[in-house]
């Protein structure tokens, strides 16, 4: 099932925003309206016939368009509030809503001025394994406040407002599961999650071209010490699910560079330190669409 609102402008702005202010501006009412919500820029596809090779493991989920309120999410930047590249490969981070899918949409759908209540994931999955897709991947939701995510190669977070700490939302696609009912609570563990959502869950990570080891918990990445969702979460038989679903890139994690001209001027002095940048790089640096690719 995809529901998409129409009258939309056709073209979507998947360009990155190019710096954050230091200052920022009150937020604005933004016309939701002019934004393009579209089914291809949630996913590629995405309203098609189903395909008819799918067997019943792999067949597309029912998938539904209910776009999050803007003040709840924000562009992804080229550049952190010191100039520096806010660029990394994208993650996947897993949470779970503590709320029932209604309640969370009605959250997210809600315009939120004040700062500290703009929330928001990229994708939900209902009990009954539905992909509820709320925040366009090129744009930056707002699911992991304070937190790095760390592997081999080092501690990767992106500061994008001078109020915040350092996150990793600037390059990640978070998706969350809705709570089971007796997870409605700040118990530390509950029943799980329904085999509907593990599977959903497989397929829709299955489409974003992330590998493996760049998929993480809100736990994992989360440096304020209170969030431990997914609580419950059965990583093996997530990953078994995984295992058998078809890899493409359909989702598409990320923004497309801003336009040279509007890029700071290699070696220019700067207020924000912006002296030694590429002039041009691509956000990020993966190719639209190319299922083969490895
Ligand atoms: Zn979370």
């Amino acid at each position: 099932m995809v529901e998409v609102a129409s009258n939309l402008r056709p073209e979507s702005s998947t360009t990155c925003a190019i710096i954050p202010s230091l200052a920022p501006d009150p937020p604005a009412i933004i016309d939701i309206r002019v934004e393009d919500f579209s089914a291809a820029r949630f996913r590629q596809g995405l309203g098609r016939l189903i395909d008819s090779l799918s067997n019943e493991n792999t067949a597309d989920p029912p998938e539904i368009i209910a776009p999050a309120n803007p003040t709840n999410y924000g562009d992804r930047f080229f550049f952190d509030i010191y100039g520096n590249s806010g660029y990394y490969p994208p993650i996947v981070v897993l949470h779970e809503t503590v709320a029932t899918v209604n309640q969370t949409l009605n959250f997210f759908q809600t315009p939120h001025l004040d700062e500290d209540d703009q929330v928001s994931y990229h994708t939900l999955i209902s009990l009954l394994g539905e992909i509820i897709y709320m925040v366009p991947p090129d744009k930056r939701a707002f699911g992991a406040g304070n937190s790095i995510f760390a592997n081999q190669d080092g501690e990767e977070a992106v500061q994008t407002n001078p109020h915040y700490p350092p996150s990793v939302n600037n390059f990640a696609y978070h998706i969350s599961l809705e709570s089971p009912d007796d997870g409605l609570n700040n118990g530390r563990t509950h029943s799980g999650y329904t085999e509907a959502q593990y599977r959903s869950l497989a397929w829709l990570v299955a489409k974003t071209g992330v590998p493996e080891d760049r998929i993480t918990t809100h736990k994992r990445v989360d440096r304020s010490g209170d969030r431990m969702d997914p609580r419950s979460f059965d990583k093996d038989y997530f990953l078994a699910w995984y295992q058998i679903m078809p890899k493409d890139q359909a989702i598409f994690i990320g923004c497309a560079a801003p336009p040279v001209s509007l890029q700071p001027p290699f070696g220019s002095p700067s207020p924000l330190g912006i002296n030694e940048l590429p002039l041009i790089q691509t956000y990020p640096n993966l190719p639209r669409s190319s299922p083969s690719n490895p």
